[in-house]
């Protein structure tokens, strides 16, 4: 298990030691928590976060490095599920959140926009649903019939052309963000995990845990899952086969190519679905061997795999986040629950809380209240 993406060089950041009680404690120090220290943090908030691990090195080291905007589940759905004007508000303000994140990322972050593709005359159909009702709603898709060239064409039934978003490499903009959170007077505790909420000496405590820390918010225990996806980098290539992040099948393959050639390829999930909702991070051989299976198609021959590893996300039911307050725990919040979308929806959602906490109210807060799984 060597993630690809931990191994970048870790940047230097501020070391500030605080003592005693806090403003805001956060537990996890992926997307989530770092985005909300540094929103709290500069708002002039004393902040402390806490991390069972290192900087990153959750879900947020481990993901697929495809930096999208919109929510998990398809435009065309969510316009049905939650109505037209919320999902469009909410779709527009993802937009504007890789905005924000791109200024944050640097070189990290590459808007090179994605693919998305139809594998079957059915999911087609479905695709081409949801390009409708993003074009109605004023999203500047496009569609393909199929893939400009490669060795997959011919194979993929309709093709999606998302012109924003694009590729991310998620630990080294989490880790600049815990830099910059830092410089802002954040205090980074790594390596201490914390068993029980109650003990944190804060007057807010956000849950930023994600995927991990299943059973630390015994609220939470039936409305995040955690779920484990795997994932799978060739050796670098010496030529450049695909030029932007590429899904199919609803989102359950999804690869791309690396700057140094590499392609990284993650999914199948579905090969062994139940199996898959567990937080025990390993890999597995059914699933491993349906990846290279499929890497060998990508490429035209299996390549040598130089990296492969598990991580852990949390599934919700509607394919929303919880953000806000958790229900009948004062002072507690969460934010989390991203459904394997988190590393632009990570970063809204940990700004989105910290303004929560400041006091400020928007629309996003309503629909990703925690408070709809409430018994
Ligand atoms: C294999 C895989 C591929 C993915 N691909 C994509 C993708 O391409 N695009 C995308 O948008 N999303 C993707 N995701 C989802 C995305 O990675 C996550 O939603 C996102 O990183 C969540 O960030 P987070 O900060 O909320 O949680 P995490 O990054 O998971 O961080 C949670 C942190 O909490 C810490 N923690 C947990 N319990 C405790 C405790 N008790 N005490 C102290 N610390 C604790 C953990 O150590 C961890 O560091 C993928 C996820 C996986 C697993």
């Amino acid at each position: 298990m060597n993630p690809y993406w931990l191994e970048d060089e870790v940047p230097p950041r501020r070391q500030n030691r605080r003592e005693g009680r806090v403003d805001v404690a956060i537990v996890g120090a992926g997307v989530t928590g770092c985005s909300a220290a540094l929103r709290l943090a500069e708002a002039g908030r004393s902040v402390r976060v806490l991390d069972a691990r290192a900087v990153a090195e959750g879900a947020s080291g481990r993901n697929g490095g495809f930096a999208l905007p919109g929510g998990a589940t398809r435009y065309d759905v969510a316009r049905e599920t939650y109505g037209r004007e919320r999902a469009r508000a909410l779709w527009r303000w993802t937009e504007d959140e890789v905005g924000v994140l791109a200024a944050v990322a640097g070189d990290a972050f590459r808007p090179v926009g994605s693919y998305r593709l139809a594998a079957d005359e059915a999911e087609r159909d479905e695709i081409h649903a949801e390009y409708e009702a993003l074009r109605e709603d004023g999203f500047g898709v496009e569609w393909l019939d199929d893939l400009p060239g490669g060795p997959l064409a011919g194979r993929f039934h309709g093709v999606i052309v998302h012109p924003s978003g694009g590729s991310i490499q998620p630990a080294r903009f989490v880790r600049a963000l815990a830099a910059r959170a830092a410089d802002a007077g954040a205090e980074f505790r790594e390596h201490e995990p914390v068993a029980d909420v109650a003990t944190l000496d804060a007057d807010d405590v956000i849950v930023a845990t994600d995927g991990y820390g299943h059973g630390l918010v015994p609220e939470l225990v039936d409305a995040i899952w955690p779920t484990r996806g795997q994932v799978i980098v060739s050796e670098p290539l010496d030529r450049v086969l695909y030029d932007r992040p590429h899904y199919a099948r609803q989102g359950f393959d999804y690869w791309q190519q690396l700057p140094d050639g590499r392609v990284l390829l993650g999914g199948f999930r579905d090969v062994s679905i139940l199996d898959e909702l567990t937080d025990e991070e390993v890999t597995t051989p059914a699933i491993q061997a349906s990846l290279e299976r499929f890497m060998g198609e990508l490429v035209g021959g299996l390549p040598r795999i130089g990296h492969r590893w598990a991580g852990i996300f949390g599934l919700t039911q509607d394919m929303l986040p919880l953000v806000g307050p958790v229900p009948g725990r004062d002072g507690l919040w969460v934010a989390g629950g991203y459904s394997g979308h988190g590393n632009v929806l990570g970063f809204a959602c940990g700004r989105l809380v910290a303004s929560a906490i400041l006091g400020e109210t928007s629309p996003q807060l309503e629909l990703f209240d925690p408070a709809r799984f409430a018994a």
